[in-house]
């Protein structure tokens, strides 16, 4: 038989192979070529009942066996219209009738040729007693020609596969469609070299799919599964290696100088660095004073002092010449890097300035919603160089910025900005040469979730806070009891009398979402706020709100007056969820908190206890006391630092949560690798992947994974993984 047209991956047409019935089946689940259906998993299996003689049939119960085809009638209905066919079958001990209603004579006339009066088939399916005649009836059966051998007998037993289904496609379409497929295993794409399967003894890939959707038993299945499990892994850690490999030809600012500016900030910082803050300083050292660019990703949970380790790379930019970027998620929080980094400064940002420090350097704030004269100033800071140091928000992506000699780019919040970003921000390195990136993350990726999603980065974590910081206690608080939701208004009420402050959160700006009867609409700012006005525990507080329908004036003005203490309320949106830094702050109410993600929660309640008073958090819940949703909570609540919580998370509900919108383009293309139970797999894959780049940074003696590679990031959200 001519095989000829290949898809652009190299792979079979379905529509080559299987009759259209069968391809338009597999085209509903987007399955379109020999190599993607045999790869389709299978949902579950079901175990056959034994095979056994019709004269024990028992009336309702599941059905095997072996049987002769005797006499088939067809004939038309009376009072419906339609065909029914009955076929007589027999195994020798008794006799059965199997009934089939179809809608016309041509099905009828495939069933009877399919069978063939006196052939053999196997039939299964829940027997019933026809009370009118006193017999066995099977409607429907599933059935298949065989001879009554011992082999055929031993094949009945097996588990047999099943898939998803869509309407008006049938259980049997799939199994026959991926049957025919087997047939032809010999002609899949092998992105895993064999050699890598074999040393890992796994099974070759084409036994691998017969494992899978045909096993003798589940154990079969499960080593069918490893094998691609396997190779999800392993085109994603190739994905991985082939970055490196790409920043290993690529040129990098050697970041080397040791001061002066460097020195200077040490000496007058207000505090001590602690022990994590020096090894991660020196790691990150070491790795920007490298002619290749870096990727790092700096975790360490909030308040775990990361802005400053940032600071001090970025400080060793400048030394070194050249200059480094802060990406912020949001205006709100590049304003106050600026803030906190022009202070923690002083006259070492005073460049130009008469009261400046010799050696001092610039630095600028560039977002959206500046005006035009500040920034027009900024760029032509950024242009010449001015400025060592600027801070901005995606403002910076764009087109018109040009630095004069980017040597480092921080990004804060990484679980906001894609390898997309990472890459428009690598373009703007002088000479073709291409910054080095640290990106920080409050939200701790557990290790294997880390490999899987963001391998191509070097994880370094700070896993100790500087001691004055007293941590945060958190709560799970259930509305159904009354006296808990009084209390914890109470303590937020004392909190305020002990002059310290309180944020709210509330999943909405507005309240007015129609919502179906007995339900109530999650709160709102606006409503929400009104409502504490009126709370007796909360009387005479002055309370404000922010959220994302205010003009970046008003956002600031706000965020002014929480600051200096002239507000002890601020009722807000997830606005603040990411990195704001109010130390007077004390407790953080999240109400309707079940709606929010774990790391969204985590990240707001970093916002309190952040000063020298210990956090109050409390997690505001309508969800019913014990259910899924509650006990989330509980979870959250019981643990205390990310990386506990991560790996609590992770154990409980997989890494999507944790890993942000970015990191998930790759992870749903993920069918068979399950994070949770394949770590040994995603492990040694790496190692394997890797060892393979190594040897073929460019892939020429690897096609078969070249092609996987490429269609994995087609598949992948095209915005965000196109390296
Ligand atoms: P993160 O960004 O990791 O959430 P920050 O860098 O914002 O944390 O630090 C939180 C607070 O702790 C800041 O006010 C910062 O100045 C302070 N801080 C950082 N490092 C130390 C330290 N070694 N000792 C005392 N305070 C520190
Ligand atoms: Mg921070």
């Amino acid at each position: 038989m001519a095989r000829t047209p290949r898809t652009t991956s190299g792979s079979m047409p379905l529509s080559e192979l299987l009759i259209s019935k069968e391809s338009r089946a597999m085209a509903s689940f987007a399955v379109r070529d020999l190599d993607e259906m045999l790869r389709f998993p299978p949902r579950r299996y079901v175990t056959p009942a034994p095979l056994r003689s019709l004269r024990e049939v028992q009336d309702g119960e599941e059905v095997s066996a072996i049987v002769t085809v005797g006499s088939i009638r067809d004939r038309s209905m009376r009072s419906r219209r339609g065909h029914l066919l009955e076929v007589e079958v027999s195994d020798g001990s008794d006799t059965l009738e199997l009934v089939f209603f179809l809608s016309h004579a041509g099905q009828a006339e495939w069933h009877r040729a399919r069978m063939g009066e006196g052939g053999t088939i196997l039939v299964r399916g829940t027997a019933h007693r026809d009370p009118r005649r006193d017999r066995f009836q099977i409607a429907h059966p599933e059935y298949e020609p065989v001879d009554d051998t011992p082999a055929a007998r031993a094949q009945a037993l097996r588990p047999r596969p099943v898939y998803p289904l869509k309407k008006n496609i049938a259980q049997a379409t799939m199994r026959s469609a991926t049957a025919t497929g087997l047939e032809n295993a010999q002609l899949l794409r092998r992105p895993v070299p064999p050699e890598v399967l074999d040393a890992r003894g796994l099974p070759a890939l084409e036994d691998a799919v017969r494992l899978l959707h045909d096993p003798a038993d589940l154990d079969e299945a499960r080593r069918g599964r490893d094998v691609l499990a396997f190779e999800e892994a392993f085109v994603l850690q190739a994905i991985f290696a082939e970055r490196r490999a790409r920043d290993e030809r690529t040129p990098a600012p050697a970041l080397r100088a040791d001061g002066p500016l460097q020195g200077e900030f040490d000496a007058r910082l207000p505090f001590a660095l602690t022990a994590g803050q020096i090894t991660v300083g020196e790691e990150i050292a070491e790795r920007i004073a490298r002619e290749h660019p870096t990727s790092v990703l700096l975790q360490g949970d909030v308040g775990s002092g990361k802005t400053v380790v940032a600071l001090r790379a970025m400080l060793r930019a400048v030394d070194s010449g050249h200059q480094a970027v802060l990406l912020a998620p949001t205006e709100v929080l590049a304003e106050q890097h600026h803030r906190t980094i022009t202070a923690l400064l002083g006259d070492l940002a005073g460049a130009g300035r008469l009261d400046g420090h010799a050696d001092a350097t610039r630095v600028r704030l560039l977002t959206g919603s500046q005006r035009t004269a500040d920034r027009r100033e900024t760029l032509l800071d950024v242009t010449s160089g001015a400025a060592g140091i600027v801070i901005g928000t995606h403002a910076l992506l764009t087109e018109t910025v040009e630095f004069a000699a980017l040597g480092l780019v921080v990004i804060d919040e990484q679980h906001r900005f894609g390898v997309d970003h990472r890459r428009r921000l690598r373009a703007k390195g002088p000479e073709g040469r291409s910054p080095h990136v640290v990106v920080m993350t409050a939200t701790p990726i557990p290790r294997t979730a880390a490999l899987a999603t963001v391998g191509d980065l070097d994880v370094l974590s700070l896993r100790e806070s500087p001691g004055h910081r007293r941590g945060v206690t958190s709560f799970a608080v259930h509305e159904s009891f009354p006296a808990w939701e009084r209390r914890m208004w109470e303590r937020a009420g004392e909190e305020i009398r002990e002059g310290r402050q309180v944020f709210v959160v509330c999943p909405r700006i507005d309240e007015d979402e129609e919502v179906p009867e007995g339900e109530e609409p999650a709160r709102g700012v606006l409503a929400t706020a009104e409502r504490l006005a009126r709370r007796p525990e909360l009387g005479g507080a002055r309370i404000g709100v922010l959220h994302g329908r205010m003009s970046a004036e008003e956002k600031q003005e706000t965020m002014a007056r929480v600051l200096d203490g002239r507000l002890d309320v601020l009722v807000a949106t997830t606005v603040i969820e990411v990195g704001v830094d109010v130390p007077n702050a004390s407790v953080m109410i999240v109400l309707d908190a079940e709606l929010f993600g774990v790391s969204q929660l985590h990240q707001l309640r970093g916002r309190v206890g952040r000063g020298e008073h210990p956090g109050l958090a409390f997690l505001d819940t309508r969800a019913v006391p014990g259910s899924e949703a509650s006990r989330r909570l509980e979870t959250i609540a019981g643990a205390t630092d990310g990386f506990e919580l991560a790996e609590k998370d992770l154990a409980h509900r997989g890494a999507g949560d944790l890993v942000g919108e970015e990191q998930s383009g790759l992870q749903r293309t993920l069918r068979h690798l399950d994070l949770r139970r394949d770590a040994e797999l995603v492990e040694q894959a790496r190692e394997d992947a890797f060892a393979l780049l190594e040897q073929d940074p460019e892939l020429t003696d690897h096609p078969a994974l070249a092609a996987a590679i490429a269609d994995r990031l087609r598949h992948a959200d095209p915005d965000v993984e196109r390296s």
